[in-house]
C-alpha cells in the first residue's frame, strides 16, 4: 500500500478511503464521487486517490476495458490516442493508480469471471477463454497533462499525450511494477 493511502481514513473493514469518495453519515460511499472533493483536487492538482498534491509531469489514471481496447489499437496501428470525451475520473500518482487498480472492487470486478474461466480442467481451454478476456480488465495509463472543468454538478476531466500504457487481466497483474514504484518513491 502507498504510505500516502496507509494514511487514509478506513471504513468498518479497514479499507482505506480515497479522497474524492462521499461520507454519508459516517461511511463511504465508495460507487460515488464527492463533486467538492474532486473539484478541491482538480484545483489543487491533489491525486484523487491519496489527497496529496502531484509533482509537475505525468498523471496516471485507470481506464476501463473499452478505452483501454481503444488505446491499445492506436498503438498497434501507430497512431497517436486521443480521447477528447471527458471522464468524471481524476487523475493520481503512479503508485496510488496502480494500487487502485489491484484492490477497487468497482474497477476488478470482472476479475471473478476470468478466475473461474481459468479453473477449467482443460489447460487448452483455459488459456484460449483467457486470451479471449485479456485486457478486458482495463489498463493503468500515464499521460502527459490533463485539463478540469468544474460544472455545477460534475467535475470533468480530459487526458492528453498518452506516456504509458499499462494493461491489466487480472487484478494482481501490477504488483511487481508497484513494489518497483514504492521502491523508487521512499
Ligand atoms: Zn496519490
Amino acid at each position: 500500500m502507498p504510505p500516502a493511502v496507509e494514511a487514509r481514513p478506513r471504513d468498518v473493514r479497514g479499507y482505506p478511503v480515497p479522497a474524492i469518495t462521499p461520507w454519508e453519515g459516517g461511511e463511504p460511499r465508495f460507487a460515488l464521487t464527492d463533486h467538492g472533493r474532486s473539484a478541491d483536487c482538480a484545483r489543487q492538482r491533489r491525486c484523487s486517490v491519496c489527497d496529496v498534491p502531484m509533482p509537475p509531469g505525468p498523471v496516471w489514471r485507470v481506464v476501463g476495458a473499452t478505452e483501454s481496447a481503444a488505446i491499445a489499437a492506436a498503438l498497434a496501428s501507430g497512431e497517436p490516442y486521443r480521447n477528447l470525451a471527458p471522464t468524471t475520473e481524476g487523475p493520481g500518482h503512479r503508485a496510488c493508480m496502480l494500487y487502485a487498480s489491484m484492490v477497487c472492487p468497482y474497477l476488478a470486478r470482472p476479475n471473478a469471471r476470468r478466475g473461474s474461466s481459468a479453473e477449467r480442467p482443460d489447460e487448452l481451454t483455459a488459456h484460449v477463454v483467457r486470451g479471449a478476456v485479456r485486457g478486458e480488465l482495463g489498463a493503468v495509463v500515464g499521460f502527459g497533462d490533463f485539463e478540469y472543468a468544474v460544472t455545477e454538478t460534475q467535475v470533468l476531466f480530459r487526458f492528453l499525450d498518452l506516456v504509458e500504457y499499462l494493461p491489466h487481466d487480472t487484478a494482481d497483474t501490477h504488483l511487481a511494477e508497484l513494489r518497483a514504484e514504492l521502491g523508487r518513491v521512499r
